[in-house]
């Protein structure tokens, strides 16, 4: 029956076309929920989708399975399923519980959601992520989790409100697919974006904002060091 599953993607894909591989599928509990992933050795091709999967319809499942495999063959084809589960994806934040959250954090979104979506977006989970330089704030579908970076905690409201309203925009507006390019930052995207009060000029501060939170950071890591007696620190 599961591998029924994978086989059945790759004849709904490639109809007619005979199938080289051998095809697996397995649940497991070591993915976040509705994750998945495929991997390929000779021609053994493993699809692994998270224990969650199990209660989803078949048909969604295989729009999953169907789009992994485009990805890892490279190939660019349409499906039905691949619909149906992209739709599934994109109202998944409803029936996904709210277990996350943080006053701080919390507090921005109802902010932004106040000023730019008239209170409308449900709020999704919300936790800090770890202290990362690069990537501000990310929005994840599949737990309907926002995260944002720590490097915001002490900073000015306006640039954690900031990277919130970029994040609630991924929530509320979704993305859309073309082919098999998914598209996240339209130009729509950007418009929308750009409403945020001062949103160029915080865009503009943000690498010197970082970038003193950076060295605050690390001044404080040296700091906690104990210091050796008789020992100078020139910091
Ligand atoms: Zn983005």
């Amino acid at each position: 029956m599961e591998q029924n599953l994978a086989e059945q993607a790759y004849t709904g894909l490639f109809p007619g076309k005979e199938n080289p591989y051998d095809l697996e599928l397995v649940y497991t509990g070591r993915l976040k929920q509705y994750g998945g992933n495929v991997s390929l050795r000779g021609s053994y091709m493993e699809f692994k989708l998270s224990k969650k999967w199990r209660q989803i319809s078949p048909e969604i499942q295989l729009g999953l399975i169907q789009e992994l495999m485009l990805k890892l063959l490279k190939q660019k084809r349409q499906s039905m399923y691949i619909d149906l589960y992209n739709n599934f994806i994109k109202s998944l934040h409803i029936a996904i519980p709210k277990t996350k959250t943080d006053p701080q954090l919390e507090e921005s979104f109802n902010r932004v959601n106040d000023r730019y979506f008239v209170g409308l977006v449900e709020r999704p989970n919300l936790r800090w992520g770890q202290f990362s330089t690069r990537t501000f704030g990310t929005y994840d579908f599949k737990t309907d989790m926002i995260t944002v970076s720590t490097v915001f905690k002490d900073t000015d409201i306006k640039y954690l409100d900031y990277i919130m309203y970029h994040e609630t925009l991924h929530k509320q507006r979704k993305f859309f697919k073309s082919g098999t390019k998914t598209y996240y930052h339209d130009a729509r995207f950007k418009r929308l974006e750009s409403v945020f009060e001062n949103g160029a000029q915080i865009e503009k501060e943000l690498g010197r904002v970082v970038a003193k939170e950076q060295a605050k950071a690390a001044f404080r890591f040296r700091e906690a060091k104990p210091r050796k007696r008789g020992f100078f620190d020139w910091f």
